[in-house]
């Protein structure tokens, strides 16, 4: 049963939060999948968590909790963010809670709830540390100068790594940090790893080989039986062929505690123009695929998994087959787009399989267009053919090119409200769609900053961003 017991303590001294203003500002540029997270970045670091929203009577609101107060400690412990919170609450049905409330009383509250009663509360998004290295192919380097604040945040923060599933090097991992990770098992960790050989990871994260060298925290998290998965940005001419090699088997020493190794191709925009990178073409796209494709056979046979997974733009570059279903297993590093094409033609040829039996036919709105990246257009376009012809729908796929970041960025989740304004003339039928990845994951904004209903005034047509269901349900 809840039993809860306020004591307001001292009003604290205005002078201990000057007044600061915190700067919500989105995305993560760690990666290519910019949308996995929504962080908050502030300059000031305020004690305790932020409670955003509290559910209508729910514990949290029995409490007495409202949105913009501040939980400082949990039974006598800090609390720094809702991860604190989460873990510090596990199991505990008799509770103190320390509160900030938002009119700057101190509150006690004592509470007893019952074993797993939700508390009903959420909380301010995880302000992401950032890191101190300087990668030759940071993704920051490559954006437009006048790109939205949140493109140019290089986090590495290991609870987002837990969290979102974003790569961290290690290289300013605090050891206050490697505690966290192992007393509240924020496990899997993903750690981008580049080479194992020293000099060369050291060259491209721009660090001296000492911070390059994550050896011994490395151990450190795998000995705790922390799951590790690493990656690979693989850069021509710097990390490639031997360095590959060393790399892939260094790590498949370490198999199982290192799950797999994700390998994706260096990305460059227009504006990356630094002459130590090499841009990926087919040729090196192919030959990795053929060198890899050794690689893993020997793994199979030994560890009974491929281990090293190649990023789907590989295949999809080098015009090769995307391997089955089997190849990837349960699928490590699905969002670092690694089998994300084979997960999403097998979910494909379900949906026609399911629409089969059921005998599904489109009613209305028959015709539309479909907006991709160039790499995932040709693939996508035989899909949608092969459902045009069964179900009698008119639907086109149309490529579309990557003009706010130029260069060889196909994917679609970079591209931009101004791409899709420039391909005006090919918008045919009665609707638009575009890949959900284009927009931020809590708004229906842009890279650009432009949002779906801008952009569906500006093209005369209903812009969608949706998923395979979606479509259906959009036709149904
Ligand atoms: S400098 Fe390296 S680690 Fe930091 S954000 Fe850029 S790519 Fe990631």
């Amino acid at each position: 049963m809840l039993q809860i017991e306020h004591s307001v303590q001292e009003k604290h001294n205005p002078d201990d939060f000057p007044d600061f203003s915190i700067r919500k500002i989105y995305g993560t540029v760690c990666s290519m999948y910019e949308f996995a997270v929504t962080p908050a970045v502030t300059n000031i670091r305020r004690r305790g968590v932020e409670i955003y929203d509290v559910a209508p009577d729910s514990l949290g609101a029995e409490m007495d909790l409202e949105s913009g107060d501040r939980i400082i400690k949990v039974n006598g412990r800090v609390v720094r963010d809702y991860l604190d919170f989460r873990f510090q609450t596990a199991g505990e049905t008799e509770l103190v809670l320390e509160v900030r409330k938002k009119s700057g009383e101190d509150w006690e509250v004592e509470l007893e709830r019952a074993e797993g009663e939700d508390f009903g509360l959420s909380f301010e998004q995880i302000v992401p540390r950032q890191c101190a290295n300087e990668c030759i192919f940071c993704f920051c380097n490559g954006n437009p100068a006048d790109a939205r604040p949140s493109l140019f945040i290089k986090d590495e923060d290991i609870r987002l790594s837990f969290l979102y599933g974003n790569y961290t090097t290690l290289t300013s991992i605090t050891e206050d940090e490697i505690r966290r990770i192992v007393e509240q098992r924020l496990s899997p960790q993903y750690v981008s790893v580049h080479a194992t050989d020293l000099d060369v990871r050291a060259y491209m994260l721009g660090v001296d080989k000492q911070r390059a060298d994550i050896s011994t925290k490395l151990a450190r998290l795998l000995d705790a039986t922390i799951e590790v998965h690493a990656q690979v940005v693989l850069c021509p001419e710097i990390n490639d062929r031997e360095i590959l090699k060393k790399t892939i088997f260094e790590l498949a020493a370490e198999y199982p505690r290192i799950t797999s190794v994700a390998i994706v191709p260096l990305g460059l925009t227009r504006y990356n123009t630094d002459a130590r990178l090499t841009r990926v073409t087919p040729e090196f796209c192919r030959e990795v695929i053929d060198q890899v494709s050794e690689i893993q056979k020997e793994l199979k046979s030994k560890l009974g998994t491929n281990f090293a997974l190649l990023g789907d733009e590989i295949y999809l570059r080098a015009e090769r087959r995307i391997p089955a279903r089997s190849h990837y297993g349960d699928y490590p590093q699905i969002e670092d787009g690694v089998g994300m094409v084979r997960s999403f033609a097998n979910e494909f040829t379900k949906l026609m399989q399911r629409l089969e039996r059921e005998g599904w036919t489109s009613v209305k709105q028959t015709s539309g267009t479909i907006f991709t990246g160039t790499l995932f257009a040709p693939v996508l376009k035989k899909m949608i053919e092969k459902f045009n012809a069964r179900f009698g729908t008119r639907l086109i796929v149309e490529a579309l090119e990557n003009s706010y970041f130029g260069g060889d960025v196909s994917v679609a989740g970079l591209l931009t409200g101004q791409d899709l304004l420039r391909a005006r003339e090919r918008v045919a039928g009665e609707f638009v769609c575009i890949p959900k990845q284009m927009l931020k994951s809590d708004d229906a904004i842009m890279l650009d900053g432009m949002n779906v209903n801008e952009v569906s005034r500006a093209l005369g047509q209903p812009v969608h961003a949706i998923n395979l269901q979606e479509l259906v349900s959009l036709l149904t």
